[in-house]
């Protein structure tokens, strides 16, 4: 898998890929070959566990059925591909509610979820924290909580922590990470924790604004996403970049975080 090459060449051992283009058209066909080898090279413990990120224009809880419907199609396809390579995660952005409220929404997310996730799925599903621009929900971990209490297979669901979203929608992950992360145990089970994306934040806390900016150049500032880095309850998770970058960018964005983590 050419994926799995292009990550090592920047000294990258997990990475994330969208599954399909944001207007969520068809996928290309696996090739059964393409993906025993990636699973080999797995198995060989070069790459870890990989992201696969559902287009961020799904959205589960839209006001327009159809909208809805096409989500679930999507998603329902995208976990049918994603058994080809086993034991991943696939990454989704809850949804935006669409003025319908939280409670419609948050209902409307659990419905599709309890539909596409199967018992004898290997992958994980993973919601991702908001940064709670417009109407989207999971900006607050009780709004996470509150999906994974309706879904069918809600035991297992698990969460990816986007850092610069987690800041934008209020938690102080630069002047207080260990109250954060103890509400994010209280509220949701630090077990649930299984991805972080390591971005820095364009904007000031509690901005709702979501817009990314290279490691150390943000709000988080590069102090804090180190500390991130190694705190005791996530440096053994998969640290994932989402920072605008070309492939130069990430490899030394790579190589700088690496040499200040003490795995
Ligand atoms: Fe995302
Ligand atoms: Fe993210
Ligand atoms: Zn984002």
């Amino acid at each position: 898998m050419s994926m799995a090459h292009t990550a090592k060449s920047i000294g990258a051992n997990v990475f994330q890929f969208y599954t399909r283009n944001p207007r969520g058209s068809a996928a290309k066909d696996i090739d059964p070959q393409d993906a025993a080898d990636f699973v080999a090279c797995q198995r060989s413990g070069e790459i870890g566990p990989i992201v696969a990120h559902a287009p961020y224009t799904l959205n589960a809880c839209s006001d327009d059925p159809s909208k809805r419907a096409f989500a679930k199609r999507t998603m329902a396809d995208d976990l049918r591909r994603m058994e080809f390579v086993p034991h991943n995660f696939y990454n989704l952005h809850p949804g935006s509610h669409m003025g319908q409220g939280l409670e419609t929404g948050v209902a409307q997310i659990a419905e599709m979820l309890s539909e596409v996730m199967k018992p004898e799925q290997t992958t994980t599903v993973l919601l991702e924290t908001m940064a709670g621009k417009g109407r989207e929900v999971g900006s607050r971990f009780e709004e996470l909580k509150m999906i994974i209490e309706r879904t069918a297979l809600g035991e297992r669901l698990g969460v990816c922590f986007d850092t610069c979203h987690t800041w934008d929608s209020g938690y102080d992950v630069v002047g207080s990470l260990e109250a954060v992360l103890e509400e994010f145990d209280r509220v949701l089970g630090l077990e649930r924790l299984r991805v972080i994306h390591l971005n820095d934040s364009m904007n000031a806390r509690t901005s709702h604004k979501d817009r990314h900016a290279v490691i150390g150049a943000g709000k988080l500032g590069e102090e804090a996403i180190v500390r991130i880095i190694n705190h005791p309850n996530l440096r053994h998770l998969p640290f994932i970049l989402e920072t605008p970058n070309e492939l130069e960018g990430y490899a030394r964005e790579i190589a700088c975080l690496r040499a200040q983590w003490h795995g």
